[in-house]
């Protein structure tokens, strides 16, 4: 049978509780498919600077690195609030992406059109659903660019960031967005700031010479203030999106924003080794920790992309992504779904659902 090694990493708050239902729909769809998974549990974020005092333990790292994936929870939570800022849980979450090596995070939003109401969008721009994804670059740019100071210039206090990419960086995060793109609707919009960024300027060019490679995706260039406005304007034009590091932090979180709820939001972020790192888009939302009430879909839609991107799992994840949809389409919500006099089912309940749904 089929085997694949898997780090779970499930957190704080509400982390374990969804990952929990996670786990459950990845051994059915395992009972299904006819894979299995070999999967180890370690301490991260708040709980492992409990235990170990600080969030990213080597005896965890150890173990991801000898993952074929992560699959993460979510860290952090008032009781971790007051530490020193080199560690807090969410300094984990630095830490493991960089020892990972990973460069390329993927967000898709997907919204059935069942669900168009949660989205603050009006209804004429949603009622056919949104499907698109984000590829944001996760370690180039203006958050990691030399020199970054503070200094005393001659008039006064004076700042400096850098943002810079070399061809080899833009070029395996394009890459990544149309290898996407040609398993989805063959579209990639590469979103820069070329009119005034020489950065951006070398992004687009790079991108024209990787998309000779793929002659079947329909290549857009948007300049990114444009692309935060079509996202409000019309977001079904979208099906793949490409960005520097800063632009996609930012429209990545519009985005989330568009898609209605948190709880619906997956991610997936690849790098340079063979360990890739798969998470809902929320954090550890210790208002609702305990309580039930955790939306477990993003965790869901994370564990599909892991059977997608790190298992070669395909069958599987489509069947995951399906058996969502077919009970949102069936009207089951959590709480974050409902409306205020609407029914709602459990954090567990939903899990039940998706894993009878497969
Ligand atoms: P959050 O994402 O945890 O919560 C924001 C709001 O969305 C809350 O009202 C919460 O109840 C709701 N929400 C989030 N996920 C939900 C779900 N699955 N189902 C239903 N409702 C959901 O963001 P926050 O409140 O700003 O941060 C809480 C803690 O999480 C902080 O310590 C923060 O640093 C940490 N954080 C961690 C990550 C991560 O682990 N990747 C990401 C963001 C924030």
């Amino acid at each position: 049978m089929r085997s694949y090694k898997i780090a779970v990493l499930a957190g704080d708050g509400i982390g374990p509780e969804v990952t929990e239902q996670s786990l459950k729909v990845l051994t059915a769809a395992g009972r299904k498919f006819g894979f299995r998974l070999d999967i180890q549990e370690a301490d991260f974020g708040g709980k492992a600077i409990d235990k170990f005092g600080l969030p990213l333990p080597e005896s965890t790292l150890k173990i991801c690195r000898e993952s074929r994936a992560v699959l993460l929870g979510a860290v952090g939570g008032p009781k971790w609030d007051e530490l020193p800022v080199e560690i807090r849980p969410e300094k984990g979450l630095l830490a493991i992406r960089k020892e990972l090596g990973l460069y390329a995070n993927l967000r898709p939003v997907s919204l059935p059109p069942s669900l168009s109401e949660i989205s603050p969008l009006k209804p004429q721009l949603v009622e056919e659903g949104l499907n698109f994804i984000i590829v944001r670059e996760l370690t180039g740019g203006l958050y990691f660019g030399q020199p970054r100071k503070r200094f005393e210039g001659p008039r006064g206090r004076e700042a400096v960031d850098t943002l810079s990419y070399t061809e080899e960086e833009i070029r395996r995060i394009v890459t990544i967005a149309f290898q996407l793109a040609q398993q989805r609707r063959k579209k990639v919009t590469s979103v820069d700031k070329a009119n005034v960024l020489e950065s951006s300027r070398l992004w687009r060019e790079i991108t024209n010479e990787i998309a000779k490679a793929y002659p079947d995706v329909q290549l857009e260039h948007m300049y990114v203030d444009n692309c935060a406005m079509q996202l409000v304007r019309n977001p079904s034009q979208f099906d793949v999106i490409v960005t520097e590091n800063m632009f996609g932090d930012i429209l990545s979180d519009l985005a989330a924003m568009i898609g209605g709820s948190l709880g619906l939001l997956p991610s997936a972020s690849l790098g340079t080794g063979r360990t890739s790192l798969y998470e809902p888009a929320h954090g550890s939302a210790p208002d609702i920790a305990g309580e039930g009430k955790a939306n477990p879909i993003a965790s869901i839609l994370s564990a599909a992309m892991m059977l997608r991107f790190s298992c070669q799992e395909k069958e599987a994840a489509e069947a995951i992504e399906k058996a969502v949809e077919k009970v949102l389409n069936q009207g089951w919500k959590t709480a974050d779904l409902a409306g205020k006099e609407e029914k709602y089912i459990s954090t567990e309940e939903m899990g039940d659902k998706i894993a009878e749904a497969l």
